[in-house]
């Protein structure tokens, strides 16, 4: 049964390079459910000297270490007003980790390297040089979007971001550090853009996220606000997702 004629046009930026924790693992999610629900989409691998695409109705940034990080700063910045104006047009946007902190304004990590971000989020991100700051270990948020619920991953960033007023955290921690261990709140939205540090990958085991970014990229493609009826989740899905917070749990619980 084909729910939608029209295909979805997904964008996957740098995958060949920002994939730390196998991030990729989020488009392979998309590309099933959106199957599963008899949804088309065709897909753009853009990485450095690539052009983006014209148009867009998903993008997916995974990733990256510090030295990944460097190699796509300048091609990334090269892009940033395409994206800007695809975060203002309402594209459906996840951005993971590395790949969040440059959709930041800047990142400087702890060897003192400053790199700048498409902007599309209100937040800078320092990795202090001093502190031995690294948040590693399995994480357990709540989402502050209505219907998103409780979210799990895994992170490790040496990084810590800090939101501006014109961004709003996307959840906050139950257990982990989050953006920077301190002020409970973890990720950042934009409109449609959303940014986390959940690695794992996070789409396979957190559905409501994976179908709400999929529901607004229809809403783009469609260029109207719908409310797509998606069928509930698999119980695999669900026992991956409940096993990660028994596991997140306990493991908090000795920290
Ligand atoms: N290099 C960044 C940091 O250490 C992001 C790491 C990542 O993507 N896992 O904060």
């Amino acid at each position: 049964m084909r729910l939608f004629d029209l295909p979805l046009r997904v964008v996957s930026l740098y995958p060949d390079i920002m994939n730390t924790y196998s991030d990729r693992g989020n488009l392979l999610a998309l590309q099933y459910r959106a199957l599963q629900q008899g949804i088309e989409i065709t897909l753009e691998e853009i990485s450095v000297g690539d052009l983006l695409p014209a148009e867009c109705d998903i993008l997916l940034i995974g990733g990256g270490q510090d030295e990944e990080q460097k190699r796509i700063s300048k091609d990334l910045k090269a892009k940033a007003s395409q994206l800007q104006n695809w975060a203002e047009e309402d594209v459906s946007i996840l951005a993971v980790c590395g790949g969040f902190q440059l959709f930041g304004k800047w990142y400087r990590d702890n060897k003192g390297n400053y790199l700048e971000g498409t902007e599309v989020f209100d937040m800078t991100t320092i990795a202090p040089r001093t502190a031995k700051f690294r948040a590693v270990g399995d994480i357990w948020v709540t989402s502050l979007i209505e219907g998103i619920g409780d979210v799990v991953g895994f992170e490790n960033h040496a990084g810590q971001s800090y939101l501006g007023p014109h961004v709003s955290p996307f959840a906050t921690v139950k257990f982990g550090n989050g953006n920077n261990g301190l002020d409970s709140t973890e990720g950042a939205v934009y409109r449609n853009a959303i940014g986390t540090y959940l690695h794992g990958s996070v789409l396979p085991k957190n559905p409501m996220l994976l179908d709400y970014l999929l529901s607004n990229a229809l809403s783009h493609r469609y260029n109207e606000n719908l409310e797509p009826y998606f069928s509930s989740p698999s119980p695999f899905v669900l026992q991956a997702q409940s096993t990660a917070m028994d596991v997140t749990r306990r493991k908090s619980e000795k920290r």
